[in-house]
């Protein structure tokens, strides 16, 4: 089993916090870290050092973006999947999911949807669907593109061949959200079986920032096996690579998958991790992961108060949400869009900061 910090205890020896603390104020000023120190943090972190911590990271985060939360509307259009990532609800492996795809007028109905709702990004997210091919979903980009010009367009749409990514980011596609999942290799083959490899997911990455992208990377925190050592090696990739966006989610377990049975993270772990990559990452756009949502009724809320900037309601058309089932126990698979988009602002506001309904690019990004 693999062992994680362990957020919940009261610091028992005032020169190991005070370390902690001088480790945390060193990351801040520096936006650097070296892995001892990242391996001493979260070796130590006690319930009040990371406190200290989510302040820091707040503040950092208000340095490029003040208090404004950026909101996304989130379109899960497939959940057919031919990989088999042994953690996912949506695996190929799982015949217990009852399949489906949207059209593309069904996905345009989404983007109206969202549109009026006053959403200025769609997130296009799904499985490794090859129903649809390039031309298709080339087709799909260019004619949400055609209807809402002032709207981003990010796609979540798994690992493609540079061509592929080239022919999306051409029809108009903006953002590609390709969480890394693990920085460590050992790990990546234990989540993903073959053919899935760690060389091809990066080389994904860099692809995607070659051609232009603004590029979202991330991980889950508390994957089965996972250690200090693995998630020390997430941030220095982070800091190295500097995505656009980065993705950080608590690994929620499902039990129609190999890993059945492994323990949830929980949201103090993940926020941590939250707040460190903030640190090392100042400028990206951190969003509140929806699986904050079910390990914690607040805990996108409490994602934001670590430093996470965005979120991502869903306009998925409700017949069909239940059905994108990653992990279980989702959130706001009942929900109208309408409502989640009130819920989730309400929510914002409470928590002390403001929505923002623009495109919300990467605040050095030019948009092209
Ligand atoms: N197929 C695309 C890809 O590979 O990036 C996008 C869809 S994939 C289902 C979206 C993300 O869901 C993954 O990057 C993974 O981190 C997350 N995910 C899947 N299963 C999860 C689980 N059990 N707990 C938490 N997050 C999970």
């Amino acid at each position: 089993m693999g062992i994680i910090m362990n957020v919940e205890k009261m610091p028992i020896d005032e020169a190991i916090e005070a370390k902690v603390i001088n480790h945390i104020e060193e990351i801040f000023e520096s936006e650097d870290a070296s892995k001892e120190q990242l391996l001493y943090v979260l070796g130590n972190i006690s319930k009040t050092s990371a406190l200290h911590l989510y302040k820091k990271a707040r503040m950092k985060s208000a340095l490029s973006y003040d208090n404004r939360v950026y909101m996304r509307a989130l379109i899960e259009f497939t959940n057919f999947c031919k990989q088999n990532c042994n953690y996912c609800g949506i695996r190929a492996g799982n015949q217990k999911v009852d399949r489906y795809r949207l059209t593309k007028e069904e996905i345009l109905a989404c983007c109206k949807e969202g549109y009026e709702l006053g959403y200025r990004t769609f997130v296009m997210q799904g499985g490794e669907d090859n129903h649809f091919n390039d031309d298709m979903l080339v087709d799909i980009i260019k004619t949400i593109k055609d209807t809402y010009p002032d709207c981003a367009i990010t796609l979540s749409f798994g690992e493609k061949d540079k061509e592929t990514f080239q022919r999306y980011y051409d029809a108009g596609c903006d953002r590609y959200l390709l969480r890394h999942e693990t920085a460590s290799k050992a790990l990546y083959e234990h989540l993903h079986p073959k053919p899935m490899s760690y060389g091809n997911r990066m080389a994904c990455l860099s692809n995607l920032k070659e051609i232009g992208f603004q590029v979202g990377a991330g991980y889950m925190v508390g994957s089965p096996m996972q250690t200090n050592e693995d998630l020390a090696n997430d941030l220095l990739f982070l800091k190295e690579f500097q995505p656009h966006m980065c993705g950080i989610g608590p690994y929620v377990c499902h039990n129609d998958t190999p890993f059945a049975n492994q323990r949830t993270a929980t949201v103090e772990e993940t926020r941590v991790m939250v707040a460190l990559t903030r640190l090392l990452c100042p400028k990206a756009l951190l969003p509140a992961a929806t699986a904050m949502g079910t390990v914690d009724p607040v805990g996108r809320e409490k994602a934001l108060k670590s430093g996470a900037n965005v979120v991502m309601p869903k306009v998925t058309p409700r017949t069909v949400r239940a059905k994108y089932e990653l992990y279980e126990d989702m959130i706001c698979v009942d929900d109208e869009a309408s409502h989640c988009r009130s819920c989730i602002e309400g929510r914002i506001n409470i928590a002390g900061y403001q929505v923002d309904l623009q495109r919300g690019d990467h605040v050095d990004y030019e948009v092209k």
